[in-house]
């Protein structure tokens, strides 16, 4: 019998995922497979290509051949696209947003979607998503839904990124999270849902050692 097993780590931007997931899976010594930045690095190429990202028929001229890596460099996830790597480029927040607009695409998500589970099926791995438990792994041995407060998500990415150097304004980058949402939560296809069977964890206040217990305390059940 396989002892592969998979975590789903669905939610909306900045509730914490890839935070709990990067500890989780350093904890339970599996791989984090960032599923954002999968569509992040498509965003990037449709951009450097001069195509719409919400050009269905552009995105489809490119999407079959992309040449979309996911590498491990001790234990940290590297994306590479066309053999360069886009790791810090895919962060850049106008890449923010063109990833939430190409990830409505069904020429995108089906292309994610088969790499994704074409991963999570070799090896053991924490997913962060938007549709992992309910659409791209519904057989996960666990799915935990990640969400927190617009107010607490927006002034987390605020920080993160105003750390990074950039300069946001609080209020503008509320409301493209307040954006994000929509899309992501509105699409017709594989939206962001929450699996009938997930644990819903709201991280608004909680610490990030507070939310990597309960969810060892569920998966050690
Ligand atoms: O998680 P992250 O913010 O890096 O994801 C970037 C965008 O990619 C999200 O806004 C969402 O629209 C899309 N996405 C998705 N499905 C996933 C992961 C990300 O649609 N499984």
């Amino acid at each position: 019998m396989s002892n592969i097993f998979n975590i789903a780590l669905d939610g909306p931007s900045g509730s914490g995922k890839s935070t709990i997931a990067k500890k989780l899976s350093s904890k339970l010594d599996i791989l984090y497979l960032d599923t954002g930045a999968m569509y992040r690095a498509t965003a990037l190429k449709a951009l450097s290509l001069g195509i719409d990202t919400f050009d269905a028929d552009g995105v489809s001229t490119f999407i079959d051949d992309i040449d979309l890596e996911i590498k491990y460099i001790d234990g940290t996830q590297h994306t590479y696209l066309d053999g360069e790597d886009v790791s810090e480029r895919i962060r850049e927040p106008h890449v923010s947003m063109a990833a939430s607009n190409i990830s409505s695409l069904k020429c995108v998500r089906l292309k994610m979607v088969d790499m994704q589970r074409k991963i999570a099926k070799t090896m053991s791995c924490v997913l962060d998503g938007r549709d992992i438990g309910s659409y791209v792994l519904p057989d996960a041995q666990f799915k935990f839904y990640i969400t927190a407060s617009v107010d607490v998500r927006a002034d987390r990415r605020f920080k993160e990124l105003t750390l990074k150097g950039h300069k946001v304004d609080f209020e503008e980058l509320k409301k493209e999270i307040e954006q994000r949402d929509y899309n992501d939560s509105h699409r017709d296809f594989a939206p962001l849902k929450q699996a009938d069977d997930a644990i819903v964890i709201d991280t608004s206040f909680m610490s990030v050692d507070a939310v990597i217990n309960k969810v060892l305390s569920y998966i050690e059940k």
